[in-house]
Parts: C-alpha cells; structure tokens; sequence
C-alpha cells in the first residue's frame, strides 16, 4: 500500500523521538499525518516544520481515544506513545509508575486500535504498526517495561489472527538501544541515568527506526511485515548469568 498524499496516519507520542521521526517521515511521503501527544508546544513546532497537524492527547484519555476512530479515517496507526518507569526494580516501584507504564504502553494501545480497526475494516484498509522493543523477546531487569512489551509482542500476532479475510495489516517494530528522552523520563536518579545511558557504543538514532516502519507500510499490499527486530551493531544479548546468593542486609 503505497504511503502519498491518500494516506492518513495517526502517530502517538509524535512529540519526541521515534514517534517525531516517523510522524516526519511519513509526512515527508506526503501522507495527512495526525501528531499525537500531551506537549502541544512540541506538536506546534513540528508542525511548523514539517506540516504535520497536531493532535494533543493523553492517550489514558478514553474518551478522546474513542473519538479518534468516529473523526479520522486512519490508515496507519503507528502505537508508539510509551514510557519505561521503574526499570530495574519492580518492588520498589511506586504503583502510581506501575499502572501508569501499564496503562500507556499496553491499555491505550489497545484502546487506540479500537478506536480506528472498525473505519479500517470498512474501508478495507489499515496498517497498524506497535512499537515495541527487543525487551520484549528477551529477559532484561526490567519486569514491568518487559512486561509490557511482551503484552504487545502477543497482541500483534494474535492480532494477525483476529485480522484475517480483513486485509488490514500489522506490524510489531522492536528497537534496541535508541537514542532519545526515554531514559530522562524512565529514570529519576542523575547518577543511575547516567550509568544508564553511558554505553560507548553508537546507538541507534530515531529516523533509524523511522524509515524501517517506513519500509513496512509502504510495502506492496500482498506484503506484512509482521517483525522487527532493529539493533545498533553493538548491542547484542544479555545471555546467561551467574550471581552468587548475597543477602541484601550483609556488608
Ligand atoms: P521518548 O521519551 O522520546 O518519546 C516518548 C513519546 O511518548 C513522547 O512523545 C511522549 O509525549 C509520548 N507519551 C508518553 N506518555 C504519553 C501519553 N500518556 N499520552 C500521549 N503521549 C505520551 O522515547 P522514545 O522515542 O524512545 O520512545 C518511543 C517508543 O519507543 C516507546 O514506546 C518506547 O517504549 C519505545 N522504545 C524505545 C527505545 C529506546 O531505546 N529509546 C527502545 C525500544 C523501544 P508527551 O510526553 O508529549 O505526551
């Protein structure tokens, strides 16, 4: 299905980072492209620069959510707004971060689909690309990001399924190490943000990601490409691990 200016695309979290790159990108092959996120001041400035219109959303707003697929005959839907609170350690989590991440990363997705399969199925056509994150394929200290990650690795297949006789496509992207904001929002602490994203390695930038989903929806219709999985060259598995018992509470 080929990405011109009879396309419409929806990207979420469209104010920064990957969703910015692919909310440019995809306007750059002249799609209407709608910018969702809650920072207008952001959406106003890539709008100016790139002509895309923009959108503020939460998107735990549910009722929002819903009107999205009533107004806009959405035939890409990139589900990239997500954050990653909490890595590192689940029980010390605040339950305000763990329903937060969930909520954002896995829920609204879900709604935001929702929200826009029903108009592409009656125009028999769409696109709905997730952004996931090879955190989901693989074990990380990271339970409750993975988690949700993993949440939409299992909805994109079984999506694949739902969707069949539809032609509506579906695409689950996951990237590795990106550089962007994620980690300023993910991580309070200056010291653990720092260790963090100190990697001496060249990480992936966001147009990286932005022309592969590119490369997805612009494919010829007879073509789903179903996953990604994207990676800086030096970034490669955690593989297994030995730590020897210590108990929190002997120094
Ligand atoms: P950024 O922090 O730069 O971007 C996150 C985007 O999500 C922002 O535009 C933010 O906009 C938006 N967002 C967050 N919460 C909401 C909300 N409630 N409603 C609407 N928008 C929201 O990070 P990235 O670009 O890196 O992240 C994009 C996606 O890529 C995420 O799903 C992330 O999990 C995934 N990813 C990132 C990786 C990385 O290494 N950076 C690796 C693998 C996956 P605003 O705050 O204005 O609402």
């Amino acid at each position: 299905m080929p990405v011109d200016e009879n396309t419409t695309a929806l990207v979420t979290g469209a104010s920064s980072g990957i969703g910015e790159a692919t909310a440019k990108a995809l306007r750059a092959k002249g799609a209407t492209v709608y910018a969702a996120a809650r920072r207008l001041d952001r959406l106003e400035s890539l709008a100016e620069e790139s002509g895309c219109i923009p959108m503020e959303l939460d998107v735990r707003d549910r009722a929002a959510v819903k009107q999205i697929g009533e107004q806009y005959p959405v035939d890409i839907l990139v589900n990239n707004a997500g954050l990653g609170r909490a890595l590192g350690s689940i029980w010390n989590a605040e339950i305000e971060d763990i329903e937060m991440t969930v909520d954002t990363n896995v829920t609204s997705a879900m709604l935001m689909i929702k929200a826009v399969l029903p108009g592409m199925i009656e125009r028999g056509k769409g696109h709905i690309v997730n952004m996931g994150s090879v955190l989901a394929l693989y074990p990380a200290p990271a339970a409750l990001y993975g988690a949700t990650k993993g949440a939409l690795h299992k909805l994109s297949r079984d999506l694949r399924q739902e969707l069949q006789g539809t032609g509506i496509r579906v695409t689950e992207v996951n990237p590795g190490r990106v550089v962007s904001e994620f980690y300023q929002v993910a991580i309070d602490d200056d010291e653990q943000l720092a260790k963090t994203t100190t990697t001496n390695v060249e990480e992936l930038v966001a147009a990286d990601i932005a022309d592969a989903v590119i490369y997805c929806v612009d494919a010829p219709w007879r073509v789903n490409i179903s996953q990604l999985e994207i990676m800086p060259t030096e970034q490669t598995y955690g593989g297994s691990q030995f730590v020897p018992f210590k108990r929190l509470d002997a120094q």
